[in-house]
């Protein structure tokens, strides 16, 4: 079968592995990507029904796709500014109110359908002449790995060599296994039920997010006056919800959410997901390097995950710099020490987050709402915050 040669091989076309093939290939660089699923199957941006799965894009993730001209290429009639978030918790009563006025800014976020976004980062590499594909296929077997570069064998037969091997395979990430690089892993024994919702009062642009005891419950709002719910549950409140109908769902989750927004009215079908989380103690093995969920995942309760993948690839473009330049290990050092310490403490931070909101006893619900009471009326120590927030950094 025929061989091809490549400056950099991206093995996962998601948002993170299509993001860093075009930030790549627009340094000059010849890149391949390698996706399991068959062309199309992300591809059905048709119609009245937003995408079950949607992110909150960060205002530093927004800069890091405007300067590649991707956001611009978003229809932005189906993605929506945030101005304000509300946190608050089911026992006691204070609450954090954050709003875009106070940082000076028109908005704390976006959120966009997962499909949208994935739709225009793939178009934008495919007319890309210096990406070539590779769809449907995977890697089969790493034939040579070593600081000089990877040799591999595709499922379909075709041999590929590369200076670089990047890993964008997602959590289970198959190329890391393959490279024998070990993963860290947990898991919340929570599953998140995502879904979207009509509500009896309008979500007014703001992002709402309850912490239960039995984990936290996020109303997202959309373009269409919806709201995207991801509901993060317990494993024994999960297989409750499992069995409910429609409307046994939506009077689950009004009286979980408190009825902020009145009674929720109406639910999509739901999609659910368990919770886990890894990180690696190597991003780096020889040639292959970590990149998004491969590298690590965090809860979404912070909803980080996609926004700390784009910074991994901003950072990882900036260090390697143009074609011309080595792509020496040096610089794929840096990267891993530089990526590997900004999502560990993300990772820790939202864990212990998730643990601190989960305890339930009287004294701590009495310190947990004092600290709120106190974030919430110190005006500088709520701009820090969600200035670290909107950078990706915690
Ligand atoms: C309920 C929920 C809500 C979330 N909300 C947010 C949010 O609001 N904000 C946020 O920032 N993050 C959020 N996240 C996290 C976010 O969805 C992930 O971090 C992000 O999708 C990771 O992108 P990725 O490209 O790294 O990996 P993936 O999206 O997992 O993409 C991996 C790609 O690799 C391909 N692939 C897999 N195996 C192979 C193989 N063997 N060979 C070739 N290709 C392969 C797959 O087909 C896929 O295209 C949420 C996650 C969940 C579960």
């Amino acid at each position: 079968m025929s061989a091809g040669a490549y400056d950099v091989v991206i093995v996962g076309a998601g948002m993170v592995g299509a993001c860093a093939a075009f930030a790549l290939a627009g340094r000059g660089y010849r890149v391949a990507i390698v996706e399991a699923a068959r062309p199309g199957e992300s591809d059905d941006l048709s119609g009245a029904h937003y995408d079950l799965r949607v992110s909150a894009i960060s205002p530093r993730s927004r800069d890091i796709l405007e300067q590649l001209g991707i956001w611009q290429q978003l229809d932005d009639q189906r993605v929506c500014y945030y101005e304000q978030m509300v946190i608050w918790h089911q026992h006691g009563d204070s609450s954090i109110a954050f709003d875009a006025v106070d940082l000076a800014r028109d908005n704390l976020g976006a959120i966009v359908e997962n499909r949208q976004l994935q739709h225009v980062l793939r178009r934008a590499c495919e007319r890309e002449t210096r990406i070539e594909w590779f769809m449907p296929d995977s890697i089969e077997a790493l034939l040579e790995n070593n600081a000089q570069g990877v040799e591999m064998r595709l499922g379909s037969g075709r041999c590929l060599t590369a200076g670089l091997l990047l890993a964008a395979d997602g959590r289970n990430s198959p190329t890391r296994n393959l490279a024998g690089i070990i993963a860290r892993a947990g898991q919340y024994r929570q599953t998140a039920f995502v879904a979207n919702v009509d509500t009896e009062y309008p979500h007014r642009f703001t992002a709402w997010q309850r912490f239960l005891s039995t984990g936290p419950l996020a109303f997202l709002p959309l373009a269409n006056g919806q709201c995207a719910v991801v509901w993060s549950c317990d494993d024994d409140l999960a297989s409750q919800l499992v069995g409910f109908n429609d409307d046994e769902f939506c009077d689950a989750l009004g009286e979980a959410f408190e009825f902020k927004l009145g009674r929720v009215k109406a639910s999509s079908r739901r999609l659910s997901f368990p919770l886990g989380w890894h990180h690696c103690e190597h991003w780096l093995k020889g040639s292959v390097l970590l990149i998004g969920d491969a590298a690590h995942s965090v809860h979404p309760l912070a909803g980080q995950g996609v926004n700390l993948g784009f910074s991994d690839v901003e950072t990882l473009a900036r260090l390697i710099g143009e074609r011309g330049e080595s792509i020496s290990q040096k610089k794929l050092r840096r990267y891993e020490r530089q990526r590997k310490s900004e999502t560990w403490l993300a990772g820790s931070s939202f864990g212990a987050l998730k643990w601190i909101y989960g305890l339930d006893q009287k004294g701590v619900t009495a310190i947990r709402d004092l600290g709120m009471r106190v974030v919430d009326e110190t005006p500088w120590f709520k701009r820090a915050i969600m200035e670290k927030a909107i950078q990706n950094i915690t």
